[in-house]
């Protein structure tokens, strides 16, 4: 993998970064650094904000309480965000947490959440998605931060899908087939990508007529097991990433 500091804590700033800058803390962020992780002055923290990369930076305390970071020195440049669509039925509490960190993780550049007819939670949290992506790709030394979209109606997100983007679609009624095998037939020049994973109750007749009407739709399954939506979250994208994606 690319050269990557893991020693140093790694902290996302909505601020710009670059060269000498110095980037006040918030009394959140001040706390974490000074009293959960006992960080002296001087200390380096990683930095990023998205967008500008990923910056060394040292520790400098005023007080007990607040504190600033002042920029060393680049260590990464920025990344682009992959073009990986990751739709899915949201799910309740905890299982979304660990389905949003799971994504970034696996590489999505963009998080949808749709509703299905049998999608159990009936909103969203975008701003705890949005904290969730956020602790993943600090944890994991990810510079692109995938963006939580907006949620849709189902059928309205499958309407918007570009023609040109290969559509996996993740589909528990799929007969059984090599998902390798379908991926590769693919070809290799899927850059566009979108992969679909239904809600606990799984997909209706209808919602998977519509998916199966996109031009460039490829339905896989993965196996004669019913995996729970998380489960077949990470198992999709990891093919996908594998097959096609950044994985090669
Ligand atoms: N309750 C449904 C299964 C839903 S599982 C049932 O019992 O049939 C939640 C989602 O995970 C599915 O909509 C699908 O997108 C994905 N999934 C789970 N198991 C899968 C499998 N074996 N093959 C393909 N997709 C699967």
């Amino acid at each position: 993998m690319a050269s990557y500091d893991f020693s140093a804590p790694r902290l996302f700033l909505d601020a710009p970064l670059g060269p000498d800058g110095r980037v006040g803390l918030d009394r959140e962020q001040a706390n974490y650094l000074l009293n959960v992780l006992r960080l002296k002055a001087g200390e380096a923290v990683l930095v990023f904000n998205g967008r500008d990369g990923e910056w060394r930076a040292a520790l400098a305390v005023e007080g007990r309480k607040s504190a600033e970071l002042r920029i060393v020195e680049q260590t990464r440049p920025q990344t682009p965000p992959s073009d990986l669509l990751y739709l899915f039925a949201p799910l309740k509490h905890a299982r979304l947490d660990y389905m949003v960190q799971k994504a970034v993780e696996m590489g999505a550049g963009a998080l949808k959440p749709v509703f299905t007819a049998r999608t159990q939670a009936s909103r969203v949290n975008r701003e705890r998605m949005r904290a969730n992506a956020v602790e993943a790709a600090e944890q994991c030394g990810i510079l692109a931060v995938p963006a939580i979209l907006p949620e849709e109606p189902f059928a309205a997100a499958v309407a918007a899908l570009e023609a040109g983007r290969l559509v996996v679609f993740c589909d528990e009624d799929a007969p059984i087939a090599n998902p390798i095998r379908a991926l590769e037939g693919a070809g290799n020049d899927a850059s566009k990508l979108a992969v679909i994973v239904g809600p606990e109750g799984g997909f209706t007749d209808e919602e998977r007529a519509l998916v199966l009407g996109h031009p460039n739709c490829l339905r896989v399954s993965l196996g004669d097991r019913v995996l729970r939506a998380d489960t077949a979250a990470v198992a999709a994208l990891a093919l996908v990433q594998a097959v096609l994606g950044d994985w090669r």
